[in-house]
């Protein structure tokens, strides 16, 4: 099962990188509809890369299946609070990449679909879940919460796998334990700004 080689690119392309081995095996497409990913996507500029129900698309893969090609300085960290995830993007042109928990101890990338080339997002498979159906804004109407134990299942065996040494390890997101770039911690009213929208 070696998976296919595909292209993420921000809007303006000077962010490019390099996705390796993936394929529905080694990863997990799936919609989440959570306030978090909203306010994220907002605040970066993105906002029109919502779905019609306000969710986001990912691919829960390992992050050393992410290679950063070109752009690299581009590259920014944003965490919604003090405790929150990683959350990557292009500041070239505001494209969220993906999101990454903060210990690079855990193996773990949700790439953001919409950097995906359309012609290429076939490898990814099919849409397996959604989640916070109840987060999505007023008068949205996603489809109810489904896929979660496939979503976890992935998530840890993955993580596992790769600690095992069974599954490529490291991240470009981290060097030496630390966060490549430091991030940006928004304020509550930034939060809250991001989120009013
Ligand atoms: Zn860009
Ligand atoms: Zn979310």
């Amino acid at each position: 099962m070696a998976g296919r080689e595909i292209d993420i690119a921000c809007r303006c392309g000077k962010l490019t990188g390099r996705m390796s081995g993936i394929s529905p095996a080694t990863g997990c497409r799936v919609t989440c509809h959570c306030k978090d990913c909203r306010a994220f996507v907002t605040h970066v500029g993105a906002a029109g890369m919502l779905d019609r129900n306000g969710g986001v698309e990912l691919f829960q893969t390992l992050p050393a299946r992410l290679e950063i090609t070109s752009g690299r300085e581009h590259l920014r960290c944003l965490r919604l609070s003090p405790k929150g995830m990683m959350r990557w993007y292009a500041g070239c042109c505001g494209t969220p990449v993906g999101n990454t928990l903060a210990s690079p101890g855990w193996y773990f990338l949700s790439l953001v679909v919409g950097t995906v080339p359309e012609g290429q997002a076939a490898a990814l498979g099919p849409n397996r879940g959604t989640f916070f159906a109840k987060d999505a804004p007023e008068g949205a109407s996603p489809p109810a919460d489904h896929g979660k134990w496939g979503l976890l299942s992935g998530a840890f065996g993955r993580h596992f796998a790769a600690m095992l040494g069974l599954a490529p390890k490291g991240s470009p997101f981290f060097e030496g334990g630390r966060p490549v770039v430091e991030p940006e911690i928004l304020s509550k009213e930034q939060r809250l700004a991001a989120e009013a929208v």
